[in-house]
């Protein structure tokens, strides 16, 4: 083998899950890859559209069409075939002319019209099978290259929040400052934010997907809920802000959310279940009398996608393991009143857990 970039190392992992796709059933001779992301992540290439990858062991091909012949031959790590006509089409004839019989195709991710393209000129010896999340399942669990560059997105998200609070002033709308705290991670490097920025003053905090709008900013509790994409891969933080004197129901309510948030951190490690990190949380906010307010699971995987497998939740039993890099977030939202969350992204280590996110969490007044 003389292919020693990290997508060939990253193509020969995923041949090995080829092998058994799924329990009790025959392997696949190959997988055609549509996820753009999955594409990215196993051969390098960036494009944003019209692309397919179809690949075994040591063995892709990536199609695309000629807008991406220079970007492609820069970026790609695997051979190339710039189509003239449907991309689909191409494909077909590369099934044919390999004499693949199996092959999986994203279920989750093909459109019906590219499924309908392929199965209408497809070889009869051929067989489509539907898998869904088997790249995903390889990206869980980050390499070297990757947590660097995850620890750059965090770094950066949190030096934007500084200089966003910093050109925070009373009276300015929720939009105003989200649109700051984006102009400045954009300064700072970021290709762009990895989810449109929350800004959810007073009340309002208590939607958790609350969308900055016209509200001016006043005395009482501003909730923030960031991230950055940085050389492709995401960071997510979410920090809350009192303007002014912080009261004792605020007080007591951060305390709580605060509590979980650390008791869940303290159960992240190698061989502990995603359930048991959400209940962790969730255990300490009951003991608050507010598991109730506590309405979203405790958090998500992150990398190449702001939301990733596995999700820290109630029913999800994924078993974590060390270079897992996952956000850790309980919140309490009480209509009428407001809402806080505390969410900082964590790795997860041979020996337990580091927090990559660098900005405190004692309460904040300003
Ligand atoms: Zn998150
Ligand atoms: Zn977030």
């Amino acid at each position: 083998m003389t292919d020693k970039s990290v997508e060939a190392g990253r193509r020969h992992n995923a041949a090995a899950l080829l092998e058994k796709p799924k329990p009790d059933e025959p392997g696949l001779d190959a997988l055609l890859v549509s996820s753009l992301t999955n594409v990215r992540y196993l051969t390098g290439f960036t494009g944003s559209n019209a692309t397919l990858l179809l690949f075994r062991d040591g063995n892709a091909k990536l199609f695309t069409d000629p807008r991406y012949t220079v970007q492609s031959k820069q970026q790609a790590t695997c051979r190339i075939r710039i189509a003239k006509g449907p991309l689909t089409k191409s494909v077909l004839q590369e099934i044919a002319r390999t004499g693949v019989k199996r092959v999986g195709f994203e279920s989750d991710r093909l459109t019906v019209t590219e499924f309908e393209a392929l199965k209408k000129d497809l070889p009869s010896r051929v067989e489509l099978v539907p898998v869904a999340g088997l790249i995903e399942k390889l990206r869980m669990v980050k390499d070297e290259g990757e947590i660097a560059l995850i620890r750059k997105s965090v770094n950066l998200n949190s030096r934007a929040l500084e200089r966003g609070l910093k050109r925070l002033k009373v009276g300015m709308s929720e939009a105003d400052l989200a649109a700051e705290i984006d102009y400045q991670s954009r300064k700072l490097g970021a290709e762009g934010p990895s989810f449109d920025t929350i800004v959810a003053a007073g009340p309002r905090a208590a939607l958790p997907h609350a969308h900055p709008g016209s509200t001016a900013i006043g005395a009482g509790m501003l909730l923030i809920d960031m991230g950055a994409f940085r050389q492709g891969y995401a960071s997510d933080m979410t920090r809350m802000v009192y303007l002014g004197k912080a009261d004792a129901k605020y007080k007591k309510a951060y305390g709580a959310v605060l509590e979980a948030q650390l008791a869940a951190i303290d159960a992240v490690r190698p061989g502990v279940s995603t359930n048991a990190v959400d209940r962790a949380a969730r255990d300490v906010l009951k003991a608050h009398g507010l598991d109730k307010e506590f309405v979203h699971s405790t958090g998500h995987g992150l990398g190449l996608e702001i939301h990733e497998p596995p999700r820290i939740g109630r029913k999800d039993k994924t078993k974590l393991e060390a270079g897992m890099a996952i956000t850790i977030e309980p919140g309490v939202y009480i209509e009428g009143w407001g809402g806080i969350r505390i969410e900082d992204t964590v790795l997860v280590t041979a020996a337990g857990c580091e927090i990559l996110t660098p900005t405190g969490k004692e309460l904040r007044e300003l």
